[in-house]
Parts: C-alpha cells; sequence; structure tokens
C-alpha cells in the first residue's frame, strides 16, 4: 500500500511543523498547507534538514476552497490535522469578527472538501480553554464547558461544536479533538520551534527571551493565587509528546476500519500541573542560568490552576506523554540560543 498522505494545515507553524516530524517518522507522508500568516519559510529548511527531504508544501488558505481542493486532489490526501488558525487571545478580543470569519470559514471549508473528496479522517485542535476555570483537577474530558472569555476560546468551542454536529448528522466523517493544554519546547535538534511574533505573551518563550537578554526580567503574573505558591497553575506539555499525540489519533481513526461516523475527544496533557515558580527553577536547573524575574499584578483572564486527566488519551489512544519538563525546558532554551545566532536579538520587533 502507498505510504498515506495527510495534509497538515499550518503545518509550518509551532504544533504543526513538529508534527510533520511525528508524522514521518511514523512512517506518514505529511502535506504542509500554510498561508504564512504567522509562519516563517525557514521552518520548512529546518523541516528539510530534519527529516532528508523537502516535504511538500502548499502555500495557500484554508478558506480557498479551490487551492484546498487542488491541494488534496494532486497529494491523494487521507486525512487531514488542521492547524491553521488565528490564535493570539488578546487580538481576538480587539478584532473578533475576524477572527470567527477566519478560524470558522476555515474549519467549515476544509471539511466540505473532505466531504467533496471522500476524505474522512480529520484531527481538530482544540484546547482545554473550553473548560474555563475548572471547579475539580485534575479536568477529564466529562468536565463541564464553560462559555468561552475571548473569541479565540469561542471558535475552538465552536469548532467542536460544528464537527460534532456533522458526524451527528450521519456524515461520512471520523474526527478527533485534541484539546491541548501548554504547548512548550522545541525538536531537540533546534532546527524547529515557536517563533513568537513580537512580545511574546506566552511564559516560556518569554523566559527564554529573557534568558537570552532580549528582556530585562520576566514578570511573573501574581502570586496571590490559592495553589501552594500562590502562582498559577498549568500543564506543560513538551511539543513533540503533543506532536505524536496526533499521530495517535490518526491511527486510532484507522483502527475503526470500514466504520463512516466517528466523533470524540481527547485530553493532551501530561497530568501533571507545574506553577509559574516551577518552571522558573526547572528552566533555571536546565539551562544553569538565573533567571531575573518580579512579582506583578495577576493578568486579567488567567485561571488558577488547570491541569489534564490524560487516562482516556492512554486507555483508548495507547499515547501518553513521555518526556519532562525540564527535557522540555532545555530544548526551548537550545532552540533560543539558535535563533540568537541566526538573527541579530531586535528587541523591538521581539
Ligand atoms: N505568565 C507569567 N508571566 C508571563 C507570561 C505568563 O507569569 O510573562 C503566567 C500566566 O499567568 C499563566 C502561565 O504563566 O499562569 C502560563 O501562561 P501562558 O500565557 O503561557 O499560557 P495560558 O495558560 O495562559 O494559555
Amino acid at each position: 500500500m502507498a505510504t498515506p498522505s495527510i495534509l497538515v494545515t499550518g503545518g509550518a507553524g509551532f504544533i504543526g511543523s513538529h508534527t510533520v516530524v511525528a508524522l514521518a517518522e511514523a512512517g506518514y507522508r505529511p502535506v504542509v498547507y500554510d498561508n504564512f500568516s504567522n509562519s516563517q519559510q525557514s521552518i520548512l529548511e529546518g523541516l528539510r534538514q530534519i527529516l532528508g527531504y523537502e516535504v511538500p508544501c502548499y502555500v495557500a488558505d484554508c478558506t480557498h476552497r479551490g487551492a484546498l481542493l487542488e491541494a488534496m486532489e494532486r497529494e491523494q490526501v487521507q486525512g487531514v490535522i488542521h492547524f491553521a488558525a488565528f490564535k493570539a487571545v488578546g487580538e481576538s478580543v480587539q478584532e473578533p469578527l475576524r477572527y470567527y470569519r477566519n478560524n470558522l470559514d476555515a474549519l467549515l471549508t476544509l471539511v466540505e472538501v473532505m466531504l467533496e473528496l471522500g476524505v474522512h479522517d480529520l484531527i481538530f485542535s482544540s484546547s482545554c480553554t473550553v473548560y474555563g476555570e475548572p471547579e475539580q483537577l485534575p479536568v477529564t474530558e466529562h468536565s463541564p464547558i464553560l462559555p468561552a472569555i475571548s473569541p479565540y476560546g469561542n471558535t475552538k468551542q465552536i469548532g467542536e461544536e460544528i464537527l460534532r454536529d456533522v458526524v451527528r448528522a450521519g456524515k461520512p466523517l471520523r474526527i478527533i479533538s485534541l484539546r491541548y493544554f501548554n504547548p512548550i519546547g522545541a525538536h531537540p535538534s533546534a532546527l524547529i520551534g515557536e517563533l513568537p511574533i513580537g512580545v511574546p505573551n506566552n511564559l516560556v518563550p518569554y523566559i527564554t527571551q529573557t534568558a537570552a537578554g532580549l528582556r530585562p526580567e520576566l514578570v511573573v503574573f501574581g502570586d496571590d493565587y490559592p495553589t501552594p505558591d500562590g502562582t498559577c497553575i498549568r500543564d506543560y506539555i513538551h511539543v513533540m509528546d503533543l506532536a505524536e499525540a496526533h499521530v495517535a489519533a490518526l491511527r486510532s481513526l484507522e483502527r475503526l476500519g470500514a466504520l463512516a461516523s466517528h466523533y470524540d475527544v481527547f485530553n493532551i496533557g501530561t497530568g501533571e500541573g507545574a506553577s509559574v515558580l516551577d518552571v522558573v527553577r526547572a528552566f533555571e536547573e536546565a539551562s544553569g542560568n538565573a533567571l531575573p524575574y518580579r512579582i506583578g499584578p495577576r493578568r486579567p483572564g488567567d485561571v488558577a490552576a488547570v491541569y489534564a486527566d490524560a487516562t482516556k488519551a492512554r486507555d483508548q489512544l495507547g499515547w501518553t506523554a513521555r518526556r519532562t519538563l525540564r527535557e522540555a525546558l532545555a530544548d526551548a532554551w537550545r532552540w533560543e540560543q539558535r535563533l540568537q545566532t541566526l538573527a541579530p536579538p531586535n528587541t523591538e520587533s521581539h
């Protein structure tokens, strides 16, 4: 049988590019489909160096039905992993229409094209933000879904609902939504990694940029939360573990055999919570550098603690996170150091 081709929308992005590597390692033929609105061509070069060959890449938008149809037909795609979306929470609050238009139009167009071509298998990027501030920890897939705080989060909730409804209507699609916790780290080769635009919002890129001297200090957003050290708790997962979860999900769909309609959802996290100060300490150990930081005020919208119960993924997908927090931070640091050798430090645009 020919190697199955898998379309990876947003395949040049952070999680997408690492999933391209995991797919190739698992014997699939990944095809990147990306409009490069929030990603860079240099990632394709990193992929080429890791894999030893050039990954096919279509530079196009998921809302462009004709381009999507052509790419999927030409590549004889057998499954799709859909990452392509706008993802900046704050920006989504400022520009809700742009977020709803882009993220939902892309998903709807993709599903329509899949149905038209008879492509059945889809993995959708969702987020633990659907749980809001959970009453019980760890959160299972049965934990209540709370109204989204941001338009970005709402596009993930609505995306899940659209997919569930399409399957409920008996359409021949087999879909898994993966609810990601906090992806961090980079490929251990440091040839691909996260490329934040402007000042990073996320903790780990902020830490690595601080250690690289691009930022004077980390501001810890609040130490008066009801947690052991007062700082927020999250479930930080190595991006390669997360990437491998997509392969496990795809394989589980293939095991369904001839079953036409299927929808399911899985938490993808480590099952371990780490506080902001835990991350700072683990980073200091991993990098051998002291990290300058100070405690600042809370960031609006942050929940005190959220971490996954990932037993469903373990039991049904045979997947579990294998890499440690320290390993993830060491890989993130290696990537940041490599970035500094490529481009002169630019604190303005970083
Ligand atoms: N955080 C922080 N300082 C920063 C960025 C993040 O203290 O400069 C904290 C934030 O309050 C949260 C955790 O780090 O508790 C993870 O934040 P991030 O934005 O990476 O992910 P989120 O969980 O908000 O999606």
